[in-house]
């Protein structure tokens, strides 16, 4: 090739770098203020259950400020992809509030080699955030469009260590157990005993549990060293159904 053609090559392929970086960026003001908010809302005790002042994690903020939300929403929600709400995308799923992934992947606690599992992948935003805290993140969507569109994007964003597959969650992954953590982001009736068992000693798991198929308890379940599981119910949530077997 041409000296010429070469630079010019060059030339273009770092403006189109360049516009593909500004395309992410042209909402970090928006994504400032939006994590602005949800910790001045955990600083206040809004909905953290407890009602007591809770400093998020300064590693989870950082996760939610680098992560552009409006590419993981459909292009007609992506203008109110940075208020705190939760938005349809499509086949009956949401992505959760801002407030509530924050707060979420706070309480779960996760660290540099922490080996993840998600049951519930929707637009894979809440998997994003936590491949950025573990070592690797597992993600199970029982939609398989979901599943498809949401590893597609986040293979696009750079997000490498995090694996999406379409299939029942309820049944966890067993190929990948045990996790050190897991996080359900779909409203269960009961705790998955298939889950707890993939769950390693010490490892810990964030589920909204819940009669209602509306309303459920954010509940904290802990496995001990010894193998002993505790739950702990720590606030209200509203997620959409988990689909579970029949009891
Ligand atoms: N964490 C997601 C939001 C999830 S919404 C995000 O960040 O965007 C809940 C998702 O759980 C929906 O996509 C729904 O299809 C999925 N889901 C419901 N039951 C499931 C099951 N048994 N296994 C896997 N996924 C399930």
């Amino acid at each position: 090739m041409p000296v010429r053609t070469a630079l010019a090559a060059l030339a273009a392929a770092l403006l189109c770098l360049a516009s593909t970086q500004a395309a992410q960026d042209d909402r970090r003001a928006e994504r400032e203020r939006m994590v602005a908010n949800i910790a001045q809302l955990a600083a206040a005790g809004a909905a953290t259950g407890s009602g007591r002042s809770r400093r998020l994690d300064p590693d989870v903020l950082l996760a939610l400020r680098r992560t552009p939300r409006h590419l993981f929403v459909p292009q007609s929600q992506q203008s109110r992809a940075y208020t705190d709400g939760a938005l349809h995308i499509g086949y009956e799923a949401t992505i959760s509030q801002p407030f509530i992934v924050a707060l979420m992947t706070d309480l779960l606690d996760v660290e540099r080699d922490d080996v993840v599992l998600e049951v519930g992948t929707g637009s894979g935003y809440q998997a994003a955030i936590l491949s950025q805290l573990a070592g690797q993140v597992y993600s199970v969507e029982i939609v398989p469009q979901l599943a498809q569109r949401a590893a597609a994007q986040l293979k696009a964003l750079g997000y490498n260590n995090v694996a999406v597959r379409a299939g029942d969650g309820y049944a966890g992954w067993p190929e990948h157990a045990p996790f050190d953590a897991i996080i359900v982001t779909a409203g269960a009736t009961r705790i998955p005993a298939p889950l707890v068992r993939q769950l390693k000693p010490g490892g810990r798991m964030l589920i909204p549990v819940g009669a209602s198929s509306r309303s459920q308890r954010l509940t904290l379940v802990r496995k001990d060293a010894h193998g002993r599981v505790r739950s702990e119910r720590l606030l209200d949530v509203n997620f959409i159904p988990l689909v579970e077997p029949p009891r």
